[in-house]
C-alpha cells in the first residue's frame, strides 16, 4: 500500500502560507543585522543570547542525523515531545470531526492534547501484560480516524510493544502511526527509525529528556518521512528552539560516550532495585522493565506512596489507573537513593501493616 499523506491533512493546513522570520529570509551568517529588530550591543547576561536562533536547527539535526542514522530532512525538533504531539493534532485532526486511537494504560499528554484540540479519543486497552490488540485497534478505525499512538517500552508499564503488532498497525492502517520512543535507549530493542523509508505513515517520537538527562532544556525529537517533517515545519512557531538548548545539546552530541556510561549505570540500578524489591515478600509483581523505571504491585499501594511522602521520598502513584491497579512507577536512582528507597519502603510495611 503506497501511502498518500495529502488527504490526511486539515485543508486550511495544506493551503497556510507559513510566516516567514528574519532568519527564513536570510541565510547567511555574516554581516551587519539590522532586520530581527535584536539588541545590537549584546544582552544583560554574561554570555551573549541577543541574535534570535535557526529556526530548522540545521547544525544540530546534522550531528542528530548521524547518531540516529536518518537524514536531517527527516528530523524535527521540538520544545519537548509535547510540542510535537500538538502539532500533529493540528495538522491532522479537525477538532470536532476526526479521531485518534489510544492505547491505555500508556502516556497521559496525547489524552490532553487531543482534549486541547478538541478531537474525540478512541481507548483500545492493552492486554494484562501490556501488549496491543492490534485486530480491536483496526476495528476501531473509521474514515475520521487520523493517528494510533504506540508507545513502546510502555510508560507506565515499562514493557516494549511486540514489534510484529505495531508492523500490522503500519501495514493496515491507512492514517498515521504514531511510535513514542522516550525509554528507547533503555531496551535492547532496535528504534523503528531504521523502517522510516518503508512506511510513509510512520512517526517516531525520541527526546533528549530522559537517557541523555537534559528534561530541563526540552528537546523532543520526531522522525518521520520528509514531507511530513516539512508539514510541522510549516506550523511550528518560527523559533521553537531557543539557541542555548540548541548548543548545548551540540556538545552533547559530541560527549556521546558519556551517555552510553549513564545509560549502562541506570541498567545495572535498575537491576539492583529489581534484586532487591524482589527479595521482599509483600511485592507482589514487578512488572517487567525496558525503560528507566519499574512498575510494581503492592498491597495498600495509594497508602504506601502517601507514607513515602512522609519519607520524603516520592515515586508515582498508578494506582488508579486502569490494568495498574495497586501499583507505584519507581524511576531508578542513584545506587543511595534506590537504597533509601527500599529502606523506606520496608519500614512502612513493618510499621504500618504489620508485614
Ligand atoms: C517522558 C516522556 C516523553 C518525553 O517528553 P518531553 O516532552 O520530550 O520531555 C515522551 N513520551 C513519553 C511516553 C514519556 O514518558
Amino acid at each position: 500500500m503506497k501511502f498518500d499523506l495529502t488527504p490526511l491533512l486539515r485543508p486550511h493546513i495544506a493551503n497556510l502560507q507559513p510566516y516567514t522570520s528574519a532568519r527564513d529570509e536570510y541565510t547567511g551568517k555574516e554581516g551587519i543585522f539590522l532586520d530581527a529588530n535584536e539588541n545590537p550591543y549584546g544582552s544583560v547576561t554574561d554570555e551573549d543570547h541577543n541574535r534570535y536562533p535557526d529556526p530548522y536547527q540545521l547544525d544540530l539535526k546534522q550531528e542528530i542525523a548521524k547518531i540516529k542514522e536518518v537524514k536531517s530532512s527527516q528530523i524535527f525538533l521540538g520544545n519537548g515531545s509535547d510540542e510535537a504531539i500538538d502539532l500533529l493534532f493540528r495538522a491532522f485532526c479537525n477538532p470536532g470531526k476526526d479521531n485518534v486511537i489510544l492505547l491505555p494504560p500508556t502516556y497521559g499528554m496525547y489524552e490532553v492534547s487531543a482534549g486541547i484540540n478538541d478531537v474525540e479519543t478512541r481507548k483500545i486497552p492493552l492486554t494484562a501484560d501490556f501488549q496491543l490488540q492490534p485486530d480491536l485497534i483496526l476495528n476501531a478505525v473509521d474514515e475520521n480516524t487520523k493517528i494510533i499512538f504506540v508507545c513502546s517500552p510502555n510508560n507506565p508499564s515499562g514493557n516494549k510493544v511486540n514489534r510484529e503488532d505495531i508492523l500490522k498497525l503500519l501495514r493496515e492502517f491507512n492514517g498515521l502511526v504514531v511510535v513514542d520512543e522516550a525509554y528507547i535507549d533503555f531496551s535492547d530493542e532496535p528504534s523503528f527509525t531504521t523502517l522510516l523509508s518503508e512506511y510513509g505513515n510512520l512517526l517516531v517520537m525520541q527526546t533528549f529528556s530522559k537517557a541523555w538527562g537534559l528534561a530541563s532544556l526540552r528537546l523532543g525529537m520526531a522522525f518521520a518521512s520528509k514531507k511530513m517533517i516539512k508539514i510541522l515545519n510549516r506550523i511550528k512557531p518560527p523559533y521553537n528552539i531557543s539557541g542555548l538548548t540548541q548548543q548545548t545539546v551540540l556538545a552533547a552530541i559530541r560527549n556521546v560516550d558519556k551517555v552510553n556510561v549513564m545509560i549502562a549505570d541506570i541498567l545495572q540500578e535498575r537491576e539492583y532495585l529489581k534484586k532487591e524489591m524482589s527479595q521482599l515478600d509483600f511485592v507482589e509483581k514487578i512488572h517487567p522493565s525496558h525503560a528507566n523505571f519499574l512498575l510494581v504491585k503492592i498491597p495498600n499501594a495509594g497508602h504506601v506512596y502517601d507514607d513515602l511522602i512522609e519519607e520524603k521520598i516520592i515515586v508515582r502513584n498508578r494506582s488508579k489507573v486502569q490494568l495498574c491497579e495497586e501499583c507505584l512507577r519507581i524511576s531508578v536512582g542513584t545506587r543511595a537513593e534506590n537504597d533509601a528507597f527500599i529502606q523506606a519502603l520496608k519500614k512502612i510495611y513493618t510499621e504500618s501493616f504489620n508485614q
